[in-house]
């Protein structure tokens, strides 16, 4: 394990001065923060509060279980309560779920950039990464065979399908039956990671691919996906409620692994998002959708009026990022470092998305915590600073 040069340039993003596009964190002034004190208060009143504050079932809270139960069937996904563990956030899923997979030497597949996290997660287990792109070239027989000449076998294919960090880039309908196609092939796990899948501000909604296997293989306990999923990014990041939907003999084995490590997730979070999310999850979320689709309107309009040429981006649909792809030979990391002395304009150098550090010219900006104002003058001082790179 290494702290990431960017990670350390990151720290220093802290002043009053920076415009900052660089975390990937939703808005706090979002929250809905009245609804969560009534329902702790309401969880810690009467004779119930015992039970908010007392060890519980590694699986999770079962009235939370059953509402995600419902949550994935309005998804496409049928499922019971059985077929959902609660987790400390997704990103103990997917720590787990490397756990689960990955022995080292063996290979995973990731989109090239991915999202930073889940590398930090299964980089503890040592894999080789190869490039996921369902529409690459790569056949499921050469992933394997270049697998098995480095000392391992294909054991999983991580993808986050919407909206994703840090491209903002989704996968379409087609490009999901190939990947599961892919998967198929090679008889490994896909995780899809969808913790932006439910802020979408146009276009119309694509199945998760766990609804689609299911379909396909008749029933979630036959499915070969692993959704993840996350309160994070609609209700509140700080109470670390996350959720894996998957088929029962993964549940069981994610339960075993949860129990040897924190045994469950804080109870009193577990009640209070259930009470939060029964009351207002839709309208609560349309309401991110409105504000953080605008934000996503003003940075696309704006980095259209200041960007020179050379520079392209991504047009997301939803999520809160956008990707830009700088002229060759410009070194983002050496442009944030340039920004900080001069135009105090941040954001995260691309090449901490890819597994083999390549990249470098590439950036990711998010929209989710900026103003209208801040986006304007920000996307003109980085277009400054790369007029003059
Ligand atoms: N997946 C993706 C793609 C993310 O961007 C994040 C958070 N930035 C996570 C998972 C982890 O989120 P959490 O643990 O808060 O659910």
């Amino acid at each position: 394990m290494k702290a990431s040069e960017i990670r350390e340039l990151l720290k220093l993003l802290d002043q009053p001065d920076i415009l900052s596009f660089a975390g990937g964190i939703p808005d706090p002034t979002l929250f809905p923060k009245a609804e969560f004190a009534e329902a702790m208060a309401e969880a810690m009143s009467g004779p119930g509060a015992g039970q908010a504050l007392q060890y519980s079932v590694s699986e999770g809270y079962g009235p939370l279980r059953q509402w995600l139960s419902r949550h994935m069937g309005t998804l496409g996904v049928p499922c019971a309560a059985e077929n959902i563990v609660i987790t400390s956030g997704s990103q103990q899923a997917l720590d787990y779920l490397g756990k689960l997979f990955i022995t080292p030497g063996d290979t995973a597949l990731v989109g090239w950039p991915t999202y930073l996290g889940a590398l930090g997660a299964f980089n503890a287990c040592e894999p080789r990464y190869a490039r996921l792109d369902p529409w690459g070239n790569a056949d499921a027989a050469t992933l394997q065979a270049e697998a098995e000449a480095a000392g391992g076998r294909v054991k999983m294919a991580y993808v986050s399908p919407d909206f994703a960090n840090p491209t903002g880039e989704t996968l379409d309908a087609a490009g999901r039956m190939r990947l599961l196609d892919m998967a198929e092939s090679l008889g490994i796990a896909v995780i899809e990671d969808g913790a932006y899948q439910a802020l979408r501000y146009d276009g119309a909604q694509v199945p998760p691919m766990l609804a689609t296997d299911v379909a396909r293989c008749g029933g979630i306990d036959a499915a070969r996906v692993i959704y993840c999923g996350s309160f994070s990014k609609t209700l509140a990041p700080g109470l670390r409620v996350g959720w894996v939907c998957a088929a029962k003999p993964v549940i069981e084995r994610l339960v075993l692994l949860k129990q040897a490590a924190d045994l469950h997730s804080p109870t009193l979070n577990q009640i209070a998002v259930d009470h939060v999310a029964r009351r207002l999850f839709d309208a609560h979320v349309a309401g991110l959708r409105t504000v953080y689709g605008a934000r996503r309107d003003r940075m696309l309009v704006a980095l259209a009026r200041e960007m020179p040429d050379g520079v392209t981006w991504t047009k997301p649909e939803g999520g809160m990022f956008v990707w830009l792809n700088l002229p060759d030979g410009v070194d983002a990391a050496a442009l944030l470092a340039e920004s900080l002395k001069s135009e105090r304009v941040a954001f995260v150098p691309g090449s901490a998305f890819f597994a083999d550090g390549s990249g470098r010219n590439t950036l990711r900006l998010s929209f989710s915590c900026a103003t209208e104002a801040q986006i304007d003058e920000g996307m003109a001082r980085l277009a400054r600073l790369l007029r003059g790179a």
